[in-house]
């Protein structure tokens, strides 16, 4: 449960770490919250020789409206995302979703850039940020660029970022006003990662699901979007029928695997039980 050596640096700006983490390559990591890197080394899953702490960086910090956006540092904590007015207001899903985050004492460690550059099918936000239409801000040493959460994910630990670059902000279009909203998670016991969960923003008009979009968590070895089951949804008043379809058309794109939380088959299910569970409540929601 020792970690092997490393040295650490703590630099002050964007352009300092991005510059740091090139010179150092394969064998320097960045540092957020370290409530999922710092597990790994001291299990030596992970034995990186340098971590770049990107705590002291003040450019990575806050909530900001930003016009149509909200954007995000990359350094908020999952503390930070519950305790923030604005996001309570303008996407309060990122608030119900933080709630059943680990525990407190991770919370208030624990960023938003760490939940969703990790990689784990197991984090929470990535398919949170699928559901939202949120892209990543990242910086590398050759410049900026911004890659949407939904081409983000590309296997387990493995995204689209490139050597060196960090994600700076996550920019999440704000959801038309009196949008529905719900992220239903199952899991063993407080403080565990999901056996299966599934994020839903929609609106109504009519009686009618206008709009909808759901994506699920650690039932593949990526996060999923899963846009067909949302697509037969919409124009529908959430009748049994066609909720029982969409049920089908997500679980069909799982492929979860079968491990402590439960049999492959078992966890597929529950996401189809998340998802009806997510979409009964986000349409209570919607005005
Ligand atoms: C007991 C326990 C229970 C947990 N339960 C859950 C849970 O239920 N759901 C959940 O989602 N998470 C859970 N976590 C994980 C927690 O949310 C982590 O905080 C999160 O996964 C990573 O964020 P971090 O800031 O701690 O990142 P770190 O651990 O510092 O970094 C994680 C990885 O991301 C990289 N990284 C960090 N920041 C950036 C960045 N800005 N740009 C590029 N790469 C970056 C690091 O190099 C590292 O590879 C749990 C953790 C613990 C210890």
């Amino acid at each position: 449960m020792i970690p092997g050596s490393f040295a650490y640096h703590r630099p002050k700006s964007i352009a300092e770490a991005v510059g740091l983490l090139a010179d150092l390559g394969d064998e320097a990591r960045a540092l957020a919250g370290g409530h999922s890197l710092i597990p790994m080394m001291k299990l030596r899953l992970a034995t990186p020789e340098h971590l770049v702490d990107l705590a002291a960086i003040a450019d990575l910090a806050g909530v900001r409206a930003d016009g149509a956006d909200i954007v995000i540092g990359a350094m908020t904590t999952q503390h930070g995302l519950i305790a923030s007015a604005l996001l309570t207001e303008k996407i309060p899903i990122l608030r119900e979703t933080s709630l059943v985050i680990a525990d407190p004492q991770v919370r208030y460690l624990g960023t938003l850039g760490g939940n969703v550059a990790n990689g784990d099918p197991g984090n929470d936000m990535p398919a949170v940020m699928m559901c939202l239409n949120a892209t990543y801000q990242v910086a590398g040493k050759s410049g900026e660029r911004r890659i949407a959460a939904r081409e983000f994910y590309q296997g387990a630990y493995f995204t689209a970022l490139e050597p060196g670059e960090i994600v700076t902000a996550v920019r999440i279009p704000v959801p038309a006003a009196g949008h529905g909203y719900a992220y239903q998670k199952l899991k063993r016991k407080v403080g565990d990662y999901a056996t299966a969960a599934a994020a839903v923003v929609l609106t109504k008009a009519g009686g009618k699901i206008a709009s909808c979009s759901i994506g699920l968590t650690n039932v593949a070895e990526t996060p999923l979007w899963a846009e067909a089951a949302a697509k037969i949804l919409v124009g529908s008043t959430l009748d049994a029928a066609t909720v029982k379809k969409a049920v089908a058309a997500a679980e069909a794109i799982t492929s979860p695997a079968s491990d402590n939380r439960g049999p492959a088959a078992y966890r597929t299910k529950m996401a189809g039980v998340m998802l009806a569970r997510a979409l009964a409540r986000a349409a209570a929601r919607a005005t």
